[in-house]
């Protein structure tokens, strides 16, 4: 599938960056900056956020969701946020160029009816305690509703450890490339919750076969307001990008082309 510029579940490995969640105009656009000079493919960041507390930071809402989009246009990078509800995609759908379904709503059947009947391809990430076939299952409500843009995402799944924040099931990546033509891409910083682990998984997951990555960036992950531990600096997220070339080529890929243009106007005030 094609999302403006890039192709997903093609040849070229692909990988969408950004923070956890929009939290302000300028932050947003200090990652976007970063990850478009290091070759990002597509910006991702949360308007709404579902958070286990309803007391946690709850994203900036309809408010994010032009944030994002103004930084995304400015260095050339289509967007992706997560869609909680059937009532957000109205302010979401001018503005988000891949709707994310968060594993917390896997198996939201209005949901996944509602994203069935758009014009826009949707991210379906793996709940955290759903086997394979249930998450194809909830593939199939979209495919079967009409929407063929759909692309999975394995972002871990709770098991008897502790030490990761999931379990990074990569045999599920492998396994889904063979069972299905649907992308596959891996999501590594909800996967492990750490930082450290960010790079090694996402290497790993490139030579299971993943089309490519989801990765959360932030300027300064120590103040983030959701998700710090896991967050890659700018410069990891640059040494990442650096390092996945040489993993690829050992398997016969390479980098999807770099697809950021020059932003349109350099100055930008947050
Ligand atoms: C996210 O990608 O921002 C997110 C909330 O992930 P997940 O649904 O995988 O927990
Ligand atoms: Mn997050």
């Amino acid at each position: 599938m094609t999302v403006g510029p890039v192709e997903i579940g093609g040849v070229g490995f692909v990988v969408v960056a950004g923070p956890c969640a929009v939290e302000s105009a300028g932050q947003t656009e200090e990652v976007a900056a970063a990850v478009a000079a290091a070759g990002a493919h597509l910006l991702r960041g949360g308007a709404f956020k579902p958070r286990t507390s309803p007391y946690a930071f709850q994203g900036l809402g309809e408010e994010a969701v032009a944030i994002l989009g103004r930084s995304g246009g400015r260095h050339g990078l289509p967007v992706v946020a997560e869609v909680l509800d059937t009532a957000q995609l109205a302010s979401m759908i001018d503005h988000v160029d891949i709707l994310q379904v968060g594993a917390r709503n896997m198996q939201n059947f209005p949901l996944l009816r509602a994203l069935g009947k758009v014009r826009r391809p949707v991210l379906l990430k793996r709940g955290f305690a759903a086997t394979v076939e249930e998450w194809l299952l909830a593939a199939e409500y979209l495919l079967d509703g009409g929407n063929s843009q759909v692309v999975l995402c394995e972002r871990g799944i709770r098991t008897f450890e502790t030490a990761t924040r999931n379990t990074l099931d990569l045999a599920s990546v492998a396994l889904v490339k063979q069972r299905t033509h649907l992308p596959v891409l891996v999501d590594p910083s909800h996967a492990t919750g750490l930082r450290e682990l960010v790079i090694p998984m996402s290497l790993a997951a490139a030579v299971a076969g993943a089309d490519g990555l989801l990765v959360e960036v932030h300027g300064a992950p120590e103040a983030a307001l959701c998700d710090g531990r896991q967050a890659l600096t700018p410069a990891l997220f640059s040494d990442l990008m650096h390092r996945l070339p040489p993993v690829l080529a050992a398997i016969g890929r390479s980098l999807h082309p770099r697809t950021a243009a020059a932003p349109a106007v350099r100055a930008v005030s947050p």
